[in-house]
């Protein structure tokens, strides 16, 4: 059960400019919080805030790696973490790899336990830009037997789905053991 005392750690990874930063603010924002109280914020990448997911609360705590290249910075979210919005831009192929770097890496962290992750598509909006299709970006997360969402932070779209995804993910895990 989570709880003020007992929230959810969720980790955002992915290179640099993916919009981990854009999310954050996303989740940081009133729109879709139970209350009316804006995030409490603990340093700058660390929110926590308590949300419905099919009515029943669930309380996050939100930790935005400001930089995944700093390797002890990676070690150590990837040790913290209950589960991990794994973040890429469409339009931004080399960022597509570094999802799957982070993805083994966090395997290597997390090899017993079966650690919730969503692969992110992110920047769906810029069609024009697209440079990861939706077949491979699926095919990735098949492969890495994990859940899939193409996302819009510009747009808001999907944001909040891959939330709730994640809370739903970490639900299961909860209720099967
Ligand atoms: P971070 O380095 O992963 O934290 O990435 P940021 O959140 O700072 O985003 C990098 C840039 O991409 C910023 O200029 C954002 O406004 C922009 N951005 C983030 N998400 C989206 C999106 O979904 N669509 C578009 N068009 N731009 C986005």
């Amino acid at each position: 059960q989570t709880g003020p005392g007992n929230p959810y750690r969720v980790v955002l990874l992915g290179a640099s400019g993916v919009g981990k930063t854009a999310f954050a603010s996303i989740f940081a924002g009133a729109a879709d919080s139970m209350d009316s109280d804006d995030c409490e914020l603990f340093g700058d990448e660390v929110c926590e805030k308590t949300v419905e997911v099919d009515g029943e609360p669930a309380t996050i705590t939100l930790l935005d790696t400001w930089d995944a290249e700093v390797r002890w910075n990676t070690q150590c979210n990837m040790q913290t973490g209950d589960a991990y919005l794994l973040l890429y831009s469409i339009t931004d192929r080399p960022s597509f790899l570094r999802a799957s770097e982070l993805r083994i890496t966090l395997r290597q962290f997390r090899p017993v336990h079966h650690t919730p992750i969503i692969l992110v598509g992110n920047k769906c909006d810029l069609v024009r830009r697209r440079e990861v299709s939706v077949s491979e970006g699926r095919a990735c997360a098949a492969v890495f037997d994990c859940k899939f969402i193409e996302t819009s932070a510009a747009m808001q779209h999907n944001v909040w789905e891959a939330f709730h995804g994640i809370v739903r993910q970490l639900r299961l895990r909860r209720d099967s053991k």
